[in-house]
């Protein structure tokens, strides 16, 4: 992500999502975090690569949320014209959940355009949402990106330990928040992951603590719930997410 050598690594982090960007931005370069600043629509991508020019630390991705795609659909040509300004691409994926479940097919019809734009340009790295729906973003990544044609990272996975490890046999990567961690059924399955696989993210400013949304990078609980469940100090578990990070990017 970086030639310097990150403190930190938050690699899911909607930065254009807190009230100041340039502010969040700025956070993240200051605390030497390695962040993936994610996006919702292509049309948000723009004024994040324009802000982060000058940053050290953070890297932009283009994105075209599930969620969001009944609404915003139709900037997926936005999103394919855009596509060779950056290496990152996300958030995007696929949400079966009740609320979204309607625009169930026309997310799949957009995800695989994504999948295969990012096949056919290569060297991608793809922050990927599944809710309620693993097993179909991983037949979808089986079938329309091959893992020498791009990397995927599963951000806030949920799906049943099997589909980690069908995930993990597909090359995929994880990026962990804190709120994995509320439960014995998230701790299973990080527990599943292999350590070498692991990288750490926020999910500010969605993920929140004690109702106030966590800050850009604030990475901390989570190294300290890895280190648990690996038994291993944070510092450690940290040394080991840069090292999967510096891989991941090489
Ligand atoms: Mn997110």
């Amino acid at each position: 992500m970086s030639v310097l050598k990150p403190r930190r690594v938050d690699f899911h982090a909607h930065l254009d999502l807190y009230p100041d960007l340039a502010e969040a931005i700025r956070r993240c370069d200051a605390e030497e975090v390695a962040t993936l600043a994610v996006t919702t629509t292509p049309r948000a991508f723009p004024r994040n690569l324009e802000l982060t020019k000058g940053s050290a630390f953070v890297r932009v991705a283009i994105g075209l949320h599930p969620q969001l795609v009944s609404e915003r659909g139709s900037e997926i040509s936005i999103f394919e014209d855009l596509l060779p300004e950056t290496r990152y691409v996300g958030e995007v994926g696929l949400d079966a959940s009740p609320r979204h479940y309607r625009s169930f097919d026309q997310q799949k019809m957009i995800f695989e355009r994504v999948l295969r734009r990012c096949a056919r340009a290569g060297d991608k790295i793809v922050s990927v949402h599944s809710v309620r729906a693993a097993k179909h973003v991983l037949d979808m990544v089986e079938a329309f990106l091959p893992p020498e044609r791009g990397r995927i990272v599963l951000h806030w996975f949920s799906g049943s330990v099997s589909e980690a490890r069908r995930a993990v046999d597909l090359g995929c990567f994880f990026s962990v928040n804190e709120r994995m961690f509320a439960n014995s059924k998230g701790q299973a399955l990080i527990r599943a992951i292999p350590e070498d696989k692991l990288l750490t993210e926020t999910d500010g400013p969605f993920v929140e603590r004690e109702g106030t949304p966590v800050s850009p990078g604030d990475v901390g609980p989570v190294l300290e719930a890895l280190g648990k469940v690996l038994s291993k100090t944070p510092e450690e578990v940290s040394r080991l997410v840069n090292s999967n990070l510096s891989r991941i990017v090489s």
